[in-house]
C-alpha cells in the first residue's frame, strides 16, 4: 500500500469528548470516524487491525472445534417474548416495528435466535457437543455510550453458543473455551486476567471475565498479591470474609442525639468523637417493587450488584429524596433501621455484630447512639452485601488483595438449560428420552479488543501496536521524497517486502522525513525502514523499531532477513 493512496485521515486536535487515550489516538491516527454517538466508521487501518483480531479468534474456536456461521441482526420479538427477555431487557435493546407492526430488535447478543434453530434442526444426543461462532455487529442502546471503541452502541462481538448434553459436558466446554480465551488475548499481545464475575442479567452461574489491565478501565479487578495463588476476581462479585465475632462489651441503652448539619458518615463520625465503622450506613433503594434499607458499616460501601442480585429485582436505584422523606419522615442523610416501617431492611453481616453503634434517627438533624442490632432492630435479610477492596486479605489463601483497572474483552457464561427450558428446546437421549439442551456463551468484543490494545499499548507519539495485531508491520520510506536513488532504493525494498509476505506500506509522499516520520510513530507500524543519502553510499538503510526505538543500520541487500527477524522478535 503506497500512504500517497491510503485513506488515513490524520488529525492534530481532537475533539474534547475523546477522554480516553484510545478514542484520542485511533481518532489520531486516522483509524476511526464517528458517525453518530457510540457509532463508528472503521477506516482501512482499522478494519485490517479488525481482520486480524478476528482471524486469531477465528483460529482457536476452531482448534476447539466451533464451527462459524451467521445469524441475523432482525430479530422478532416473537422469540424474545419465549425466552423472557422482551420484557427484561429495558431500555439497552434496540426495538422497531415492521411496516405491519410486527415488534422486531436488533441483536444485542444471539441466545434466543440460536436456541430457536439448534431446537429446529438438532434432534440427537449424537449431535453433540454442538459450538456455534459467528463475528458481526451487535447492538445496544448503551445508557453512556463513550470512550469511543470501548462502549458503543453498534459494535462488533465474537459470539459463541454451546449445546451440551449435560452438566458435565459444558463443563468440558466451558474449560475448552477459557483456554480459547486465553490463546486469543495472549496471541494478541495484551496483559489480561481472567476474573470471577457476576453473570449480571444474562442469568447463568459460573463466569469469568477476561479483562486487559488498564487505566481507564470500567471495572475494578482485585486479584491476589501472590501470583502462585492467582486469585483474581471483579469487585462486583468478590464475596467478603465472615464477620468476626459480636463485639464484647456491656450493651447499653439507645439515646437519641442531635446532631446538627451531620448528614455524612464523617461528619457524624466527627461530631460523636466516634469512629467510621462503629456508624450503621443506611442507604434506601426503590426496586419495580418496594422500597429496600441497605445497611453496611459507616467505613464500607454497598455492593449494588450483590444487593441486586440477592433482591431479585429487574431495577434497582438509589431512592429519590422524595421516597426518603416518604418512608423516614426526615430529609437524606437521617435514616436509620430503628423503628423504620414499611420497608424491607437487608443488612451487611458486619453490621450484625457490632455493639452500642450509631445509626440516624429517622428524624431531621438526629442520630441514635448506643444501637444494638437484634435488640433495636431486626433485618428481614442478613447476609453479605458490601464492596470488597485492596489491601482486605485474599479468601483464598490470606495474602492481601491488590487492584488494576480492568476492560472487559470476553465473558464466558454457564448457562445450563436457561433458554432451552424457556424456549423448550430438547433433543433426544440414547433412551429416546426428551432433554432440554444445557449451554453456554462465550463472547468477545471485537473493537472493543482492538481498543483496548491502543490503551495498552501507546506513547507520547502515539500507538504502538502488538505486531500480531498491527495494520501493517513495516513502513518504508525515503528521507528525502526528491531524490530519486532514495526513492528509488526505498520502492525497491518496499517491493521486496511484500514478494516475501511482509505487510508493508510505502510512505511516497512528498513532504518532509519529519512529517513521515511523525505520522509512522502515530499510527504505530512495529518497524519503519528509512533510505538515506548517509546511508545508501555505503549501501545500508536504517531500521527502526516503534516499541523500543531501537536503531540499526542494515545492509541493503540483507533487509528482508532483517525484517523478518526483527518481527519475529516482536512476536
Ligand atoms: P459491559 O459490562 O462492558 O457492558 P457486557 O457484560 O454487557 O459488557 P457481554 O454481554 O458479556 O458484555 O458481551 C460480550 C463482550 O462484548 C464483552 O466482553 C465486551 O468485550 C463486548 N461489549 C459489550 N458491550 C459493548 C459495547 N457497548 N461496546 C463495545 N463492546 C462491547
Ligand atoms: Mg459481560
Amino acid at each position: 500500500m503506497k500512504v500517497s493512496e491510503m485513506l488515513a485521515p490524520t488529525l492534530r486536535e481532537v475533539p474534547a469528548e475523546a477522554e480516553v487515550i484510545s478514542h484520542q489516538l485511533l481518532l489520531k491516527a486516522g483509524l476511526i470516524r464517528k458517525s453518530a454517538a457510540g457509532v463508528y466508521n472503521l477506516l482501512p487501518l482499522a478494519w485490517r487491525v479488525v481482520r486480524k483480531i478476528e482471524q486469531i479468534i477465528r483460529e482457536e474456536m476452531d482448534r476447539q472445534g466451533g464451527q462459524e456461521l451467521m445469524l441475523p441482526i432482525l430479530q422478532s420479538a416473537e422469540l424474545w417474548r419465549e425466552s423472557g427477555r422482551w420484557d427484561v431487557y429495558g431500555a439497552e435493546l434496540f426495538r422497531l416495528k415492521d411496516r405491519h407492526g410486527r415488534d422486531f430488535c436488533l441483536g444485542p447478543t444471539h441466545e434466543e435466535i440460536i436456541t430457536a434453530l439448534v431446537k429446529g434442526e438438532v434432534n440427537s444426543y449424537k449431535q453433540l457437543p454442538l459450538l456455534l461462532y459467528q463475528m458481526q455487529n451487535k447492538y445496544r442502546d448503551e445508557r453512556r455510550p463513550r470512550f469511543g471503541l470501548l462502549r458503543g452502541r453498534e459494535f462488533i462481538m465474537k459470539d459463541l453458543y454451546s449445546f451440551d448434553y449435560d452438566q458435565a459436558g459444558l463443563d468440558v466446554t466451558y474449560n475448552k473455551m477459557y483456554e480459547a480465551y486465553y490463546n486469543v488475548f495472549t496471541r494478541c499481545g495484551l496483559n489480561f486476567r481472567a476474573v470471577v464475575a457476576d453473570s449480571g442479567a444474562i442469568g447463568g452461574k459460573d463466569t469469568h471475565e477476561f479483562m486487559v489491565l488498564a487505566e481507564s478501565g470500567e471495572a475494578n479487578v482485585l486479584y491476589c498479591a501472590d501470583q502462585a495463588c492467582g486469585y483474581a476476581v471483579n469487585d462486583e462479585r468478590a464475596e467478603a470474609l465472615a464477620a468476626g465475632p459480636r463485639e464484647d462489651g456491656p450493651v447499653l441503652a439507645t439515646e437519641k442525639i442531635h446532631t446538627p448539619d451531620c448528614r455524612t458518615v464523617a461528619e457524624v463520625a466527627a461530631f460523636l468523637k466516634t469512629s467510621p465503622e462503629r456508624i450503621i450506613k443506611t442507604i434506601l433503594y426503590s426496586t419495580e417493587k418496594e422500597t429496600v434499607a441497605a445497611l453496611v458499616r459507616g467505613d464500607r460501601e454497598i455492593n449494588e450488584v450483590k444487593l441486586y442480585n440477592i433482591l431479585g429485582c429487574v431495577r434497582l436505584e438509589q431512592a429519590a429524596p422524595e421516597t426518603i422523606l416518604a418512608v423516614t419522615g426526615a430529609r437524606t442523610g437521617f435514616a436509620g433501621p430503628v423503628g423504620l416501617k414499611g420497608v424491607r431492611v437487608v443488612a451487611d453481616q458486619e453490621v450484625m455484630v457490632l455493639t452500642n453503634a450509631v445509626c440516624g434517627a429517622n428524624e431531621d438533624e438526629q442520630h441514635l447512639i448506643n444501637v444494638n442490632p437484634g435488640r433495636d432492630f431486626a433485618p428481614a435479610l442478613i447476609t453479605d452485601i458490601r464492596l470488597v477492596k485492596a489491601g482486605e486479605p485474599c479468601p483464598d489463601c490470606g495474602a492481601t488483595l491488590l487492584e488494576a483497572r480492568g476492560i472487559e474483552v470476553g465473558q464466558i457464561f454457564k448457562l445450563g438449560d436457561k433458554y432451552s427450558k424457556a424456549m423448550n428446546a430438547t433433543f433426544l437421549d440414547e433412551k429416546g428420552q426428551a432433554r432440554f439442551f444445557i449451554m453456554g456463551c462465550y463472547g468477545i468484543g471485537v473493537t472493543r479488543t482492538m481498543a483496548a490494545a491502543v490503551e495498552q499499548n501507546y506513547d507520547e507519539r502515539g500507538i504502538i501496536w502488538p505486531v500480531q495485531i498491527a495494520p501493517y508491520q513495516v513502513a518504508v520510506m525515503p528521507v528525502n521524497h526528491k531524490d530519486e536513488r532514495q526513492f528509488a532504493a526505498a520502492e525497491h525494498i518496499y517491493r521486496q517486502l511484500i514478494e516475501a509476505g511482509v505487510e508493508a506500506v510505502f510512505d511516497d509522499r512528498p513532504e518532509r522525513a519529519g512529517v513521515k516520520f511523525k505520522d509512522a510513530d502515530l499510527v504505530g507500524y512495529p518497524l519503519r525502514v528509512t533510505v538515506g543519502d548517509k546511508g545508501l553510499a555505503v549501501s545500508q538503510v536504517e531500521l527502526v523499531v516503534r516499541r523500543t526505538g531501537a536503531m540499526n543500520m542494515i545492509p541493503l541487500d540483507g533487509v528482508v532477513e532483517a525484517v523478518q527477524t526483527a518481527l519475529n522478535s516482536l512476536a
